[in-house]
């Protein structure tokens, strides 16, 4: 259903926990000699999906934009990203992953060949929310695919289409290796994703998360886990105003707000308090909601899903009905379609559920604070820790964003990070387990296997049988000089 005019675009069958079982041995069986082909081979099938995305841009935007009721100019976005996915992990992939020779620590291993090779855990598992439908499946994984794994990934019942459309052409137009697939449905299908997959890769709520973790935990598959946050944004005084209410306009409003890293809560110093929520009411007033065609019109699309709506809509209702002032918005637009206009709220207090849960949605709170040490201090007084942002002076900004307890931040940016592949991404707290992108992001694909060969001229055999009294001796002096020797240099 396209959420902005509420008329159906499509439909895709719900695959049941059988037909997930075989779309794994299906790939599982594949799964060798993609891995085989070696980071050469795996990358020129990758750039081959990369010139595809390039070249069908539009069509798969206007899919995005009808599946999520997003506007053109964010829904333009995705492709992109993934071509520089390809791009980051085709060229880094091998100094990632590749064989490593690992330098003895001691007289004692130094005997000893020890290199590290990492091998992939066959299957990956992907599980996949709305907001950035390719971004959140296929972006993740890229990486996987070029650590050698075969990939299944299941996207959001709400937002099915794109991702379905790549796979299509992976196969169809592109005829690479059968180890990628999708299959659709909801928690049914990806509980049977869980059960089938030898590594899970979860992107959403923070209520459906620990679900995940809990059914993997049966059978003991790892999971990495991005899940919700209530990211801060603090303004300090000397900031340069106009650039952090242009930065907390467009942080909490893109994609209509529904982003994991949306900037919800902002802190700003009493000094320049005033000052900064007129400019940032103002611009966030002055944004254009609805629906675009080719051109990119508007500013703030629809909400992907009615159930977000009426909870955006409560928070904001209680926390006006609690004292919390509307500045801006604070309620449903018209329809045909789903719609929250974009929405300021002041005077809101750390209780009420604006503040402590995700909104998701386009609503930012502004809270007066008297000093840098009240806005860290409430910044950081959250269950949820995946992103953040400081404006200020710079040497300042800084010293106050290495106070704040999330996964990035950034100073006098905003959700950038995310737009920097080289930069490992993860939640601390309650958002999540583990990274994507940047080095971590293709090694947690990955099972380590150390190889240890014994160099044949060295006397390893001294420790093994038989036990005679002179090798006892021999071995307890080499110990005993090997532990000397770490209490005379590590004092
Ligand atoms: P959700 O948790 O409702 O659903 C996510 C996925 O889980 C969907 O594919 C859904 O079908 C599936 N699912 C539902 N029940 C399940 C179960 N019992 N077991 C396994 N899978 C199940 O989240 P959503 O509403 O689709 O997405 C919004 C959430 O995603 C927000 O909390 C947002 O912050 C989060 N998110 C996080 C990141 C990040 O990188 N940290 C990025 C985007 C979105």
């Amino acid at each position: 259903m396209n959420p902005a005019t509420g008329e159906q675009v499509g439909a895709v069958s719900v695959d049941s926990a059988g037909d997930v079982a075989a779309a794994v041995a299906r790939i599982r069986g594949n799964q060798p000699a993609w891995e085989a082909l070696g980071f050469k081979g795996r990358r020129y099938w990758l750039n081959q999906l990369r010139d595809w995305l390039l070249d069908n841009s539009d069509l798969i935007a206007d899919t995005l934009k009808a599946e999520s009721g997003k506007v053109r100019a964010e829904a333009t976005i995705e492709t992109p990203y993934l071509a520089d996915q390809i791009n980051f992990y085709g060229a880094k992939a091998e100094k990632f992953i590749g064989e490593q020779k690992i330098r003895p620590s001691s007289l004692l291993s130094a005997s000893r060949k020890l290199r590290l090779q990492y091998r992939p855990h066959p299957v990956v598992g992907l599980i996949s929310p709305w907001n950035f439908p390719l971004v959140l499946s296929m972006g993740d994984a890229i990486p996987a695919l070029m650590a050698g794994a075969a990939v299944i990934m299941k996207p959001s019942e709400v937002t099915p289409l794109g991702l379905n459309e790549i796979v299509d052409a992976w196969r169809n137009e592109i005829g690479g290796p059968d180890v990628i697939t999708v299959v659709n449905g909801g928690a049914e299908t990806a509980t049977a994703l869980i059960d089938h997959s030898d590594y899970v890769g979860f992107t959403g709520s923070d209520v459906t998360g620990k679900k995940v973790m809990a059914r993997a935990a049966e059978t003991l598959t790892p999971v990495s886990l991005e899940l919700g946050g209530k990211d801060p944004m603090v303004v300090l005084e000397g900031a340069n105003l106009e650039r952090a209410a242009n930065a907390g306009a467009w942080g909490s409003m893109l994609n209509s707000g529904q982003m994991c890293i949306s900037v919800e809560r902002v802190y700003v110093e009493d000094g320049i308090y005033d000052e900064f929520v007129n400019r940032l009411t103002a611009k966030v007033d002055a944004l254009e909601q609805g629906v675009d065609g080719d051109t990119a019109a508007c500013d703030v699309g629809a909400m992907t899903m009615l159930s977000q709506l009426e909870k955006v809509e409560k928070q904001v209702d209680d926390a006006v009905a609690a004292g919390a002032r509307v500045l801006t918005g604070g309620k449903r637009g018209k329809g045909p379609g789903q719609w929250f206009e974009p929405t300021v709220l002041v005077d809101c207090r750390p209780e009420m559920s604006v503040m402590e849960d995700e909104t998701f949605g386009p609503v930012v709170t502004v809270t007066r604070v008297a000093d840098e040490e009240e806005a860290i201090r409430l910044a950081n007084d959250s269950r949820y820790g995946l992103c953040a942002s400081v404006f200020g002076p710079r040497g300042r900004a800084e010293r106050v964003a290495r106070r704040i307890e999330a996964g990035a931040v950034n100073v006098n940016d905003i959700i950038f990070n995310m737009l920097a592949p080289s930069l490992p991404m993860g939640g601390w707290k309650e958002s999540g387990i583990g990274y994507r992108n940047g080095e971590y992001g293709i090694r947690k694909y990955c099972r380590s296997e150390a190889i240890v060969s014994a160099r044949t001229l060295l006397p390893s055999e001294i420790l093994w049988y038989p036990y005679t009294e002179q090798r006892h001796k021999a071995v307890s002096a080499v110990t005993r000089f090997i532990g000397g020797r770490g209490r005379r240099r590590f004092r």
